[in-house]
């Protein structure tokens, strides 16, 4: 298999996110060379030939958000970048955006030497990395300054929860905002208001509250909303763009919404399970069920929701998906078996977004094939500068592909999936929409269920500053709506002692 670089997808449809039409498609050396209709090779020798007649040929995902490995509450995330993107192609996705995370007080740039480290001999998909400002000082300036313009790095993460953990303060939100802007990069929010979860877990806790159900019920809805609401409000004074990770509940959503419709300049990424499946999980018998879905913020218990956040994503209030993969086995979420803070945060995702969103978007009618795509990848790569190299099928994009069966269905299950924890959030799902073949940097990675990638097989993707598809408006704004002082003469009356 690894020898192959040769490869003719023949007859299948093509779906961009702006049109689908009939064509083969030529991949040599990892890229796409020629899209057409009965494409002959020029040298036919050693063209390995896929057949995709009656099938899509799609962009291989990209998952705007994991955490592989992820070093948290004293534990480590129990998917590596290894197990993680195996689960990702066997998916069909074929990169994965993680996330870079420093103590407080500690070196960014370390950070991220640490996690390439940690993925470089490991990944078998395409990765790259935001960084995240868990504090404020000079050296962070600079450093971040260092991240964009040597180490390709153009979105900073800020959390506004985990108090005391990573947890920045309004005015650090102003300053970080402030820089990203000069450099070009986007900002990004974990959007919560941590002082009011830190209250209302003390409350919780104090009322005998322990299970899974408390760690809903300390932070519901408008803790997310407000926070979101005042995140959009410092970067539009900054006038930075925003991303708005994993959007949880309607109540964000509406923010989000609504902010756009003012003409601002944020992003909306609902998560896998944000989209199918709610809260009502903490509330579950089995303990271990229920804390298996405990994440920040947390799915929340109004059923109506995963389909309010599909419509959103279906006529452009949110902008994109990812997962927030990151996943504790039962015996590592047990350390909170009696104290719900103590619960390690986070759910599975990055294996079944793909099928997911089909089913509860395409299958259901809420968008169609073209939307899809680019709530799965194209969006994503236009907003970190990566389109149309990903995103894209077209003549000259790096051959990351997915032969897309839309019609046939699988149940997704723990005892199936490719990740190392022994839960999955959306066991016993019926999926239409099945990746038949994943295609990797030219290279199948993933065919009749069983995944050939190589550890190391895929490739940090370094990105440009001041992406064109998030930067041109807020540049534009910049020139134009300058704030002047208004000319006037000088007051010359009297003026009260005050001594
Ligand atoms: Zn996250």
């Amino acid at each position: 298999m690894d020898s192959q670089n040769k490869i003719l997808i023949r007859g299948g449809k093509v779906v961009n996110d702006d049109c689908s039409f009939l064509a083969d498609v030529y991949i040599e050396d990892g890229v796409v060379k020629d899209i057409g209709i009965n494409l002959r090779p020029a040298k036919p020798e050693g063209v390995r030939v896929l057949d995709a007649s009656g099938k899509l040929v799609i962009p291989g995902g990209i998952d705007t958000h994991t955490h592989f490995q992820f070093p948290f509450m004293g534990l480590v995330s129990i998917d590596d970048f290894h197990q993680g993107t195996k689960a990702a192609v066997a998916g069909g996705t074929t990169m994965i955006i993680d996330f870079a995370v420093p103590r407080k007080g500690c070196s960014l740039i370390e950070a991220y030497d640490t996690w390439r480290s940690w993925a470089d001999p490991k990944v078998c998909c395409d990765y790259t990395l935001h960084v995240a400002v868990t504090w404020w000082s000079d050296k962070v300036k600079e450093e971040m300054g260092v991240l964009a313009k040597e180490k390709g790095v153009n979105s900073f993460k800020m959390f506004m929860a985990y108090k005391d953990v990573y947890m920045v303060h309004d005015s650090e939100l102003y300053a970080s905002f402030s820089r990203c802007k000069e450099l070009g990069a986007i900002a990004m929010v974990h959007a919560e208001n941590g002082d009011l979860i830190a209250e209302g877990a003390k409350k919780m806790l104090s009322m005998g509250i322990t299970g899974p159900e408390g760690h809903e019920m300390c932070r519901p809805e408008e803790v997310e909303a407000e926070a979101t609401q005042r995140a959009i409000t410092i970067s539009s004074l900054v006038n930075c763009p925003l991303f708005v990770v994993h959007v949880m509940s309607k109540s964000s959503a509406k923010v989000i919404a609504h902010a756009r419709r003012e003409g601002k300049v944020v992003f909306g990424e609902p998560i896998a399970a944000s989209l199918s499946i709610d809260g009502t999980h903490y509330w579950h018998k089995d303990w271990s069920h229920a804390a298996a879905h405990v994440m920040g913020p947390p799915l929340r218990p109004d059923p109506s929701t995963p389909e309010y956040l599909m419509r959103l994503l279906a006529n452009g209030d949110l902008s994109v998906t990812g997962t927030d993969n990151c996943t504790f086995s039962t015996c590592q979420k047990a350390l909170g078996k009696d104290d719900f803070t103590k619960i390690p945060n986070g759910l599975n995702g990055v294996e079944d977004r793909m099928s997911v969103i089909w089913e509860k978007g395409v299958h259901s009618g809420i968008m169609d094939e073209n939307r899809f795509v680019a709530i799965t990848s194209a969006v994503a790569a236009k907003i970190f500068n990566l389109y149309p190299r990903k995103g894209r099928i077209a003549k000259g994009s790096d051959a990351d592909i997915v032969i897309w069966d839309p019609e046939a269905t699988r149940i997704i299950s723990a005892k199936t999936h490719h990740h190392a924890v022994n839960t999955n959030v959306f066991e016993g799902m019926i999926c239409h929409g099945v990746p038949l073949v994943t295609i990797s940097r030219g290279k199948v990675v993933f065919e009749k269920g069983i995944v050939h990638a190589i550890a190391g097989h895929g490739k940090y993707i370094p990105r440009e500053p001041f992406s064109d598809y998030v930067y041109k408006r807020i540049q534009q704004r910049d020139r134009v709506c300058q704030s002047v002082a208004v000319q006037r003469e000088p007051y010359k009356g009297e003026v009260i002692s005050t001594s």
